[in-house]
């Protein structure tokens, strides 16, 4: 007979997919980072340091050179509003274990892979989740909510939550309108996309909040994210992303 503890081990393992999400090795159960094996673990991109002091890109060689003000920031995040004060990625969206786990948790179902998922993103953003209080999960339009049947956003919140000890303030951000997904858009377009998308739900007051999504590409979203925040009180407002994924053309 087995012991209600054990009981419980068990199911756990069940609900934990016995192949890897990367590769499809088998994964013997109840391994650190779960969903994910060492050698995917292990080959998935890092995006390394040092790069732009606001938002992480690896910066260009002429961004290196000791200029008081471009030391600061890069080209990649000099568009983005003041509200967004600082953005954070464990790895680059490229073929392999890093898309494997995005795609799991967004289209396979898979809340598992957020497991891995925030394992990465705590290590690569611990300094600056260090002072996060809530961590804010990018809303997702009621329509898209009633397709997957949950945000991925939240299910990555509530993972990376569990890691740092943050809480989730999973209804702080509400969409106000529902956008087209910025997959199709080029760059220019993502930007007027969500603009004024999204607005704080109250809560927030004077908190330092990390906005948190799966995949940043020009940081449009986040940063829109982030403007409301600041707009309804947040203290500060960040981004931390699993991914990052190049611009497209
Ligand atoms: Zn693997
Ligand atoms: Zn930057």
């Amino acid at each position: 007979m087995a012991t209600p503890g054990a009981l419980l081990r068990d199911l756990e393992a069940l609900a934990l997919p016995a192949a890897c999400l990367g590769c499809g090795a088998y994964l013997p159960a109840a391994s650190e980072g779960a969903g994910i094996c060492a050698v995917c673990g292990s080959r998935m991109r890092r995006l390394g340091a040092p790069g732009c002091a606001r938002c992480g890109q690896p910066l260009d060689p002429w961004e290196r050179r000791p200029h008081a003000e471009a030391a600061r920031t890069c080209g990649f995040c000099r568009t983005w509003p003041d509200s967004m004060v600082w953005a954070a990625s464990a790895v680059w969206m490229v073929d392999g274990p890093a898309r494997e786990l995005v795609h799991a948790l967004k289209y396979g179902g898979w809340r598992v892979a957020a497991g891995p998922m925030a394992a990465a993103m705590a290590r690569a953003a611990a300094g600056r989740l260090a002072g996060v209080e809530l961590l804010v999960p990018v809303p997702l339009g009621a329509r898209r909510l009633r397709e997957r049947g949950y945000n991925q956003a939240g299910v990555l919140a509530r993972a990376l939550g569990e890691r740092v000890g943050a809480r989730v303030a999973e209804g702080a951000l509400v969409r106000v309108r529902e956008t087209r997904t910025q997959t199709a858009l080029g760059p220019a377009q993502r930007w007027t996309n969500v603009q004024g998308a999204f607005a704080a739900a109250g809560g927030i007051a004077g908190a330092k909040v990390a906005v948190v999504d799966d995949v940043l590409t020009t940081g449009a979203t986040l940063a829109a994210c982030a403007a409301a925040l600041a707009a309804g009180g947040a203290g500060e407002a960040g981004a931390v992303t699993f991914a990052r994924a190049a611009v497209p053309d």
